[in-house]
């Protein structure tokens, strides 16, 4: 497996697959790896020949308060499970190499951009599309696999590959759970012992909501006022717990048979931050 921080060693090496007709895949993440990032790489594997995963703490992704210095690092056993699932290459680029100099362009996201973690942490999005696309052009994959855990963020790249006609193709890859429920995260390591007991009551309340949602629930505000209710007295902060469209992500009041929903939440626990979503096809 080749492991590297070089732009031009990524790019010549996926220039050589190409010109043997191999097609490759990538999975971009942040590192911290968990078994939700094995699933996305499984799945890369299958579409293509070769997988490359990118590991890249993405500083512009980050408010000022945001934890860009806490956030878990762990290289060496990132790259062991790499290896385990027979990823072909590693791109680790170092922050300097990513934005070296100046910037002179700047990203802005209209639509998509203004519910859910778009809302809620300013830059946040532009930032993502900055460093994808960035790495898409790197790379340059056939495809791209990206978890349902951050919808906004795959349903954002996906509208941005449409828009500027990227030829990579895209595709989501399903929320991978600890047995309790709680979507796995890397930010799950800063919770403490009890904040983790509690962590899965977020995805119990989604799916309570999902359930009566299925039983003919067709305006879920005061449904989704007592699940706020409840999380809030077991101690969570939340910062949405709604239904949003699946194609604009606005909220949505009233659903429709025939309609594709995001159930979706972000609460604080301390100062942990988790999200998590269901999709509903009525
Ligand atoms: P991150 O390292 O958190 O930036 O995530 C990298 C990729 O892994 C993103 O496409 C995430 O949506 C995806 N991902 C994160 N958590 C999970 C999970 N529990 N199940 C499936 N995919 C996930």
């Amino acid at each position: 497996m080749l492991v590297t921080e070089s732009i031009e060693e990524i790019r010549n090496t996926v220039k050589l697959w190409k010109r043997e007709k191999l097609k490759v895949g990538f999975v971009p993440t942040m590192g911290a790896l968990h078994d939700g990032h094995l699933a996305l790489i499984k799945q890369a594997k299958k579409k293509s020949d070769r997988v490359v995963v990118s590991i890249f703490v993405n500083p512009e992704q980050f408010g000022p308060n945001e934890d860009f210095d806490h956030y878990p690092r762990q290289l060496e056993e990132d790259l062991k499970i790499c290896r385990k699932v027979r990823a072909a290459a590693v791109f680790t680029p170092e922050v300097p190499d990513m934005y070296p100099g100046e910037k002179f362009f700047s990203i802005s996201i209209n639509e998509l951009n203004q519910h859910m973690c778009g809302a809620s942490r300013p830059g946040f999005f532009e930032g993502i599309v900055l460093v994808v696309n960035k790495l898409f052009n790197i790379i340059d994959p056939d495809i791209a696999v990206f978890g349902q855990k951050d919808i906004q963020q795959f349903l954002i790249i996906k509208q941005m590959a449409r828009e500027f006609n990227l030829r990579v193709k895209l595709e989501m890859g399903k929320i991978i759970r600890a047995n309790d429920g709680l979507a796995l995260s890397s930010r799950n390591a800063y919770l403490s012992n009890d904040e983790r007991l509690l962590a899965p009551s977020l995805y119990r309340s989604l799916s309570y909501i999902e359930k009566q949602i299925s039983n003919g629930i067709d305006k879920p505000e005061l449904l989704i006022a007592h699940q706020k209710n409840e999380l809030e007295a077991k101690g969570f902060k939340i910062d949405y717990l709604n239904v949003f469209s699946l194609n604009n992500i606005k909220p949505v009041e009233k659903l429709e048979k025939g309609g594709n929903y995001i159930l979706a939440g972000a609460v604080y626990l301390g100062k942990t931050r988790l999200i998590d979503n269901i999709l509903l096809e009525l």
